[in-house]
């Protein structure tokens, strides 16, 4: 992976902290679609072909527009947009595990820097999140970057990096994407133009970085390339800065 990416992560960590949307990470995109006036978003529509003018839907035919964006995943817009770039992709797995006891006091993310078993990172994400798990129950998510690993393995790496035994936790769930994120070799380029021509855009975490941050970055960059095509001046870009003393 990309040294660049390292880089923006240590910069993330050093100015601000982790965080995971609450409620799960569903509860972000629906907080911005509640901004947005009743109607616009409609979901579950499979989107068959684009232009700078139309929209093909599975579902619900065709829709006249001014311009498109195109927020898919990276396979998807060029299955949709032929001509864009695949890229290579990483592998995940994640784990979950009830345990009778919080493995940790606080909310805190353990990553093995030894890489002394399968796990990459882990978190008690009930004490990050306590709506992610019925009252009074501990839900532990653990990442593997790869296929799923023999679960003894996985108890005994957790059981290591959190200090204390794993053999009464319960594994809840294995949840395995192939294509979970773009990978990043170097030259890694941070910042993958999001307007093709006027009228068709695209954005997603494979025009940035691969990560949540990555894809809303792409999201917002594209968003300026759109009002920016029709003339408009987005209302950030009309704030003034603070003077200095
Ligand atoms: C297991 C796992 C764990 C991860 N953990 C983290 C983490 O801890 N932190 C982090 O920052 N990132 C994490 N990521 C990465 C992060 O989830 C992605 O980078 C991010 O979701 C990318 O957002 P996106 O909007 O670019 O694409 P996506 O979230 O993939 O959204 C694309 C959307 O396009 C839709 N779509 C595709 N084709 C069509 C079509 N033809 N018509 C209509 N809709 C279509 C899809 O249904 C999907 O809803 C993780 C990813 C995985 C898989």
């Amino acid at each position: 992976t990309s040294s660049r990416c390292a880089d923006l992560a240590l910069h993330a960590f050093a100015r601000g902290r982790l965080c995971l949307p609450e409620g799960g990470a569903e509860a972000l995109p629906e907080h911005l679609a509640a901004a947005l006036p009743p109607g616009v978003v409609r979901t579950g529509v499979r989107v068959t072909s684009v232009s700078t003018s139309s929209v093909r839907t599975a579902e619900h035919g065709a829709f006249t527009c001014r311009a498109v964006l195109l927020a898919t995943d990276a396979r998807a817009a060029a299955e949709l947009l032929p001509g864009l770039r695949v890229p290579p992709f990483h592998e995940v797995t994640v784990v979950h595990h009830t345990a009778p006891e919080p493995p940790l006091d606080g909310p805190a993310l353990l990553l093995d820097a030894d890489r002394g078993g399968p796990v990459a990172h882990t978190a008690v994400i009930s004490q990050v999140d306590p709506s992610r798990a019925p009252v009074g129950r501990v839900l532990v998510s653990s990442t593997v970057l790869g296929p799923p690993p023999e679960e003894s393995a996985v108890r005994a790496h957790l059981a290591a990096l959190y200090g204390t035994p794993t053999d009464r936790w319960e594994r809840l769930g294995v949840h395995h994407t192939r294509e979970a994120v773009p990978a990043m070799p170097p030259p890694h380029d941070i910042r993958r133009p999001v307007r093709l021509l006027s009228g068709l855009y695209v954005c997603g975490d494979h025009r940035d970085t691969s990560t949540v941050q990555g894809a809303l970055h792409s999201g917002r960059r594209a968003a300026h390339a759109v009002l920016t095509d029709f003339g408009i001046t987005p209302s950030y870009a009309r704030e003034t800065l603070p003077t200095a003393a």
